[in-house]
C-alpha cells in the first residue's frame, strides 16, 4: 500500500486524460462543466466538513485498531445466528474473489452462467432440506422473509376471503422477537391483524388467512404442527414455517407436513455472523404459489442451439415490471451469501451436513445430561441444538453471567431467569468443559472433565428425518479442495464482472470496490461477532458505526441516519413508514397519497403499497423533467391526503432538473413530505445534497455510491438519513438498543447488515471530503464524455437545460430498431462479443439503454466501450444498408460462443472473424460466452429451479 492519495487510484482518468475529454466535451474546466450540469440554486456553499483522506496505509491502520476493540466471544445465544465455519476454500475463492463480489445482478444470462449455477445449487439444497418444490435466490433476511410470507397469505387469499374482508394471520409467539417485530411494522399499514399467542390457543375461524409457526421455534423446543397445519388448510389459511435448515438434516421437514412456505436464514450454512448480517434468508413454497412468491427465482432453460442455459425466471413478476401491483418491492437481495451458502452445501454434502448436525446435536444432548446432573433442570422436551435451563434457588444468574464473561463466552438470558445455550459447528472439547465449568462454579458443584466428541442423540423418531436430501450429483462431486477449487474457477470464467471491463448499468452505478476497502471483512475481529452480544464487546463496530453515521448525515446534509435497512428498496419502505409516523404523530393519520413520477424505479411505487400507501403517478414533459404543473395540480387535488412525493434526484434521466426545489415547495405547502431515491447520489456528494434541493428523508444505496460491491444482486445497505423532525420515528429494535425510538423494526438485525460497513467507512475516511467530491466531478465528466461521443450517432434522450447529462444518460435506440429491425437487446447481446456487459436496458424508458460509467473508469476503458459502441453502431448502418442480411447478421445471433465460432459447419452470411473478433483489441481480452442467446419463454413453459428433477418428493 503505497503513500500516494487513495483519490488517484480510485479514480480513473488521469490528469491529462481530464483535459483532452474536457476539451473534446467542449468546456475549459471541469468547474465549467459542473455550472453547466448542476443548477446554481442547488450547489453547497461550503465542502464537505469531513476529515481529509487517509492514505490507504493509514486507514489501514485505523480499521485495523477499531477491529482490535471488537472482542470475539464464543456465543451460545442463537436466536437466529450461529457461529459457523466459512470454509477457508469458499472464503478465499468466492467472499474475496472480485469476479464473484463484483458482478451484477444477473439480468443478462448469457454472461451470467457461473453466478446462476451457484444460485440454482442454493435454492436445489433448500429445496432438499426443506422437502418443498420452489426456493428463490435469497431474501433480505429471516425476519423480512417472514413479512413476505405474511404478504403472501394476504395477496393468496381466495376471492371470497378477500370479499369477506378476512385479515387475521396467527403467529406463534414463540418465533423471533426480531421475526415479530418486523411482521408488526409491515402488518400494520396494510390492516393485516396479528393475532400473537400460545398455538394451543388458536381458533380458526373465517377471517384467518394464515398462519405461521417456528420449528424449532424460539426456545429450542420442537413441537408437532401436523394437527395445526390440518385445521388451517380447513379455512384455507396460507401455512408458512420460520425454521433452522441445519436442523432439518435430522428432523422432519416442514415440507413433509403440509407447509405452504418454508423461510428462515441460511447464515449458519459458512456465512460469518457479521454483527447482524449480511446474510441470505431462504424462501420457498409450493408450485401453486409461484405467481405471488417474492424474490428472483433462477430456472433452468435452453439457448438458441439447444444447450441447457440458466436464466432468471418469472421476470414478469418483478417489481420493475408489475411497478404498484407488485407482489413485493425486492431488487437487491443477498446473492453473494446464497452462493456461499449453496457452495457451503456442495462442499460438504448431504453426508457431511448430516454429519455436522448430529454433532452440534449431540454436544447439546450432552450438556443437557452434564448440567442437569449439576441441579439445573432443563427445560425442552426435543430439541436440535438448544437447551434451556432453570436455575436452581441458591444459583445466581449474575454469577452464570460474570463466570461466563471471564471465560469469553455469551449465554442467552431469557427475561423469566431461565438461561439457553445454541450449539454450532464451531463448538469443540474445550468448549463444552468450559461450559460445565460454568455452571458448575454457579452451583458449587464439582464437575466432571469430558474427553471424547459425543456421539448419542435423542431426537424422537416421531419428528426425525427419514428422507435423504441432497442427492443430485453436484452435491456428491466436488468434496476434495482441489475439486471444490476448479468448480468454483470454472463457475467463474463463465461470468463478467468488473474485473473484465467496465459495467456501464445505469442507475446501478459498478464503480471500484478497493481491496483496502475490502480487506477488513474477513478479519475475525469483524466477522465473528453476534449482533446480540454485550456492547462492550463490539466497541470497534459501535464507534465505526457512529462515525459512518455522522459522515453520511453530514453527506446527505440531515440530522440522522438509522443503518437498519438491507436494501435501497428497504430504505425506500423504512423511510415512507417514518413519514407515515410522522403524520400521524401530528394528528393527520389520513394522509396516505404518495405522488410518484411515471419515470420512478419500479421499487417506488411497489414500496409505497407496501406502506400502506395509494400512487398517483405524475407525467413527465417531453424534456423528460417531471411536469410541475402536473405535479402542482395533484399536489392540490390532493391537499387533504397528501403523505409525499417520491423523487429520483438527479433523475432516472439522468439530469439535473433545475425546477426541483419548486417542486419540494408544492409538496411542502400542500402538507407533505419530500422521500428523494438516493440511488443517483454518486451524481450529488460534495456538490448538492437532498437536504439542500428541500427533501425530508433519503435513503442511500452503499452499494451504489458507496464502494460495497454488487455481489451479483446483493448484499446491499440501504440507509435512510432524515431531517431533524423525523429523527424520532427512526426504527428501533426489540432485542438491542440501537439508539432509536421510533417505529418497529423493518431487519432482523438492530444496525442491518453491519459487517459490510467498513467498506463504505473505507470509501469516505480514504476520500475524504475533497476526493469525494473530486469523485462525484469525474463520475460527471466520464458521463458527459461518453455522451459527447455518441451524441451525433445514437443520440442522446433527455439532456438539462445546458445540454448536459448528470453522471448517467439514456441512449436512444428506437430509431435504429425502426430503420434495421435491431433492438435494445440484440445491441446488449452483441456488446458480449466486444467483452461488455449491456448498459440498462429498456429502463427508464422503453426501446433504449441507459449508461452510467462512474468516476473509475479511465479514459481508455471508456473509449474501448465508446469504440465498441460505434462498430455495432456501423454493423446497424450495415443492415440498413443491404451490406448485412436483415436476419442473418451479427446482431440478431449474438452472443457468439467459441463452440459455433470454430465448428466445421458454419453458415452465416458473416464471416466468423466478424462474429467474434470485430475489433482488434479483442485478440488481447477475448471473453467467450459460454452460452448463445438464452430462450426465456421455453424456461417459463417449463418451469425447472433445481439443479435437475427431484423425484422423491414429486
Ligand atoms: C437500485 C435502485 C433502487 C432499488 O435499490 P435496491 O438496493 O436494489 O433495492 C431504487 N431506485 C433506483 C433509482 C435505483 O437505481
Amino acid at each position: 500500500m503505497g503513500s500516494d492519495k487513495f483519490v488517484t487510484r480510485h479514480i480513473g482518468p488521469r490528469e491529462e486524460d481530464i483535459k483532452s475529454m474536457l476539451e473534446a466535451i467542449g468546456v475549459s474546466s471541469l468547474d465549467e462543466l459542473m455550472d453547466q450540469a448542476v443548477p446554481a440554486n442547488i450547489r453547497l456553499e461550503k465542502p464537505l466538513r469531513l476529515q481529509d483522506g487517509l492514505t490507504e496505509r493509514k486507514y489501514y491502520r485505523r480499521i485495523h485498531d477499531l477491529a482490535k476493540m471488537n472482542k470475539v466471544f464464543n456465543t451460545y445465544i442463537g436466536m437466529g445466528y450461529y457461529d459457523t465455519i466459512t470454509p477457508a476454500v469458499i472464503l478465499r475463492n468466492v467472499l474475496e474473489n472480485p469476479v464473484w463480489y463484483t458482478s451484477y445482478t444477473p439480468y443478462q444470462a448469457e454472461i451470467s452462467q457461473g453466478r446462476l449455477e451457484a444460485l440454482l445449487n442454493f435454492q436445489t439444497m433448500v429445496c432438499e432440506l426443506t422437502a418443498m418444490e420452489l426456493a428463490n435466490a435469497s431474501l433480505l433476511d429471516e425476519a423480512t422473509a417472514a413479512a413476505e410470507a405474511m404478504v403472501m397469505m394476504h395477496n393468496g387469499r381466495s376471492r371470497a376471503k378477500a370479499k369477506a374482508g378476512a385479515n387475521v394471520v396467527l403467529i406463534d409467539e414463540n418465533i423471533w422477537s426480531q421475526t415479530l417485530d418486523v411482521l408488526q411494522t409491515r402488518a400494520t399499514p396494510l390492516n393485516i391483524e396479528l393475532k400473537v399467542g400460545p398455538v394451543h390457543d388458536f381458533v380458526f375461524d373465517d377471517k384467518v388467512i394464515g398462519l405461521m409457526v417456528q420449528y424449532p421455534n424460539s426456545n429450542g423446543e420442537v413441537l408437532s404442527y401436523a394437527h395445526l397445519v390440518e385445521q388451517a388448510h380447513a379455512v384455507e389459511a396460507i401455512v408458512a414455517v420460520a425454521t433452522d435448515l441445519l436442523s432439518l438434516a435430522l428432523l422432519t421437514p416442514p415440507g413433509e407436513w403440509g407447509a405452504d412456505v418454508v423461510f428462515g436464514s441460511s447464515q449458519r450454512f459458512g456465512v460469518p455472523m457479521g454483527y447482524g448480517g449480511p446474510h441470505a434468508a431462504f424462501f420457498t413454497a409450493r408450485d401453486e404459489y409461484k405467481r405471488i412468491m417474492p424474490g428472483r427465482i433462477i430456472g433452468v432453460s435452453k439457448d438458441k442451439h439447444g444447450n441447457r442455459a440458466l436464466r432468471m425466471a418469472l421476470q414478469t413478476r418483478e417489481q420493475h415490471i408489475k411497478r404498484e401491483r407488485a407482489t413485493s418491492n425486492i431488487c437487491t437481495a443477498q446473492a453473494l451469501l446464497a452462493t456461499m451458502a449453496g457452495f457451503y452445501g456442495v462442499y460438504h454434502g448431504p453426508e457431511g451436513i448430516r454429519g455436522i448436525a448430529e454433532r452440534v446435536h449431540a454436544i447439546a444432548v450432552l450438556l443437557d445430561e452434564e448440567i442437569s446432573a449439576l441441579g439445573y433442570r432443563q427445560l425442552n422436551q426435543n430439541y436440535f441444538d438448544t437447551i434451556r435451563f432453570a436455575l436452581p434457588k441458591h444459583v445466581k444468574r449474575e454469577d452464570i453471567e460474570w463466570l461466563s464473561h471471564e471465560l469469553e463466552m455469551n449465554f442467552r438470558y431469557f427475561d423469566n431467569g431461565e438461561v439457553g445455550l445454541s450449539i454450532d459447528e464451531t463448538t469443540n472439547l474445550e468448549d463444552i468443559n468450559w461450559m460445565i465449568e460454568v455452571f458448575a462454579k454457579a452451583a458449587n458443584k464439582r464437575y466432571p472433565t469430558i474427553t471424547v466428541y459425543p456421539e448419542k442423540g435423542n431426537i424422537d423418531p416421531a419428528f426425525s428425518r427419514n428422507t435423504p436430501f441432497m442427492q443430485q450429483e453436484v452435491f456428491r462431486k466436488y468434496r476434495s479442495e482441489t475439486e471444490m477449487l476448479r468448480y468454483i474457477k470454472r463457475l467463474e470464467h463463465r461470468d463478467i464482472s468488473l474485473t473484465h471491463s467496465m459495467i456501464p448499468l445505469g442507475s446501478c452505478t459498478m464503480k471500484l470496490n478497493a481491496a483496502t476497502e475490502m480487506l477488513p471483512l474477513s478479519w475475525f475481529e469483524f466477522s465473528s461477532i453476534h449482533p446480540f452480544v454485550p456492547k462492550n464487546q463490539a466497541r470497534g463496530y459501535q464507534e465505526m458505526m457512529e462515525e459512518l453515521r455522522r459522515d453520511l448525515a453530514e453527506i446527505t446534509g440531515f440530522a440522522d441516519v438509522s443503518l437498519q435497512p438491507n436494501s435501497g428498496a428497504a430504505g425506500e419502505y423504512a423511510g415512507l413508514m417514518v413519514i407515515r409516523e410522522y403524520h400521524i404523530s401530528r394528528g393527520e393519520g389520513q394522509r396516505d397519497v404518495v405522488l410518484i413520477p411515471s419515470s420512478a424505479h419500479g421499487t417506488n411505487p411497489a414500496s409505497a403499497v407496501m406502506a400502506g400507501m395509494k400512487v398517483v403517478v405524475v407525467p413527465c414533459d417531453e424534456r423528460g423533467n417531471v411536469d410541475v404543473e402536473a405535479l402542482r395540480q395533484k399536489a392540490e387535488e390532493y391537499q387533504d391526503t397528501l403523505s409525499a412525493f417520491m423523487v429520483t434526484y438527479p433523475s432516472t434521466h439522468g439530469v439535473f432538473e433545475a425546477s426541483i426545489v419548486e417542486m419540494c415547495d408544492i409538496i411542502h405547502q400542500n402538507g407533505g413530505q419530500v422521500y428523494m431515491d438516493g440511488a443517483n447520489m454518486n451524481a450529488q456528494v460534495g456538490l448538492t445534497n437532498p437536504k439542500r434541493i428541500g427533501a425530508d428523508v433519503c435513503h442511500l444505496n452503499l452499494h451504489k455510491t458507496f464502494a460495497i460491491p454488487h455481489g451479483g444482486g446483493g448484499p446491499g445497505v440501504g440507509p435512510i438519513a432524515v431531517a431533524e423532525h423525523l429523527v424520532d420515528f427512526l426504527p428501533s429494535h426489540p432485542v438491542m438498543n440501537n439508539g432509536h425510538v421510533g417505529i418497529s423494526a423493518v431487519s432482523a438485525a438492530p444496525w442491518g447488515s453491519a459487517s459490510v460497513l467498513p467498506i463504505t467507512y473505507g470509501y469516505i475516511k480514504m476520500l475524504g471530503a475533497d476526493g469525494l467530491t473530486k469523485a462525484t466531478e469525474i463520475a460527471i465528466l466520464n458521463a458527459n464524455y461518453i455522451a459527447s461521443q455518441l451524441k451525433d450517432t445514437y443520440g442522446i434522450l433527455y439532456v438539462g437545460e445546458n445540454g448536459r447529462v448528470a453522471h448517467e444518460m439514456i441512449l436512444e435506440c428506437r430509431h435504429l430498431k425502426a430503420n434495421s429491425g435491431i433492438t435494445e437487446a440484440d445491441i446488449a447481446k452483441r456488446l458480449m462479443d466486444y467483452g461488455f456487459h449491456a448498459p440498462t436496458l429498456s429502463f427508464p424508458v422503453h426501446g433504449t439503454l441507459m449508461i452510467e460509467p462512474t468516476e473509475s473508469e479511465s479514459k481508455q476503458e471508456l473509449d474501448r466501450f465508446i469504440e465498441a459502441l460505434k462498430a455495432i453502431y456501423e454493423e446497424i448502418q450495415s443492415i440498413i444498408e443491404g451490406k448485412l442480411d436483415k436476419e442473418d447478421n451479427p446482431l440478431k445471433h449474438a452472443p457468439h460462443t467459441s463452440e459455433t465460432v470454430t465448428s466445421d459447419d458454419w453458415q452465416h452470411a458473416y464471416t466468423r472473424q466478424q462474429a467474434a473478433f470485430p475489433l482488434s483489441w479483442l485478440k488481447e481480452n477475448k471473453y467467450w460466452p459460454p452460452v448463445g442467446r438464452v430462450d426465456d419463454a421455453y424456461g417459463d413453459r417449463n418451469l425447472m429451479c433445481t439443479c435437475d428433477p427431484v423425484e422423491s418428493y414429486k
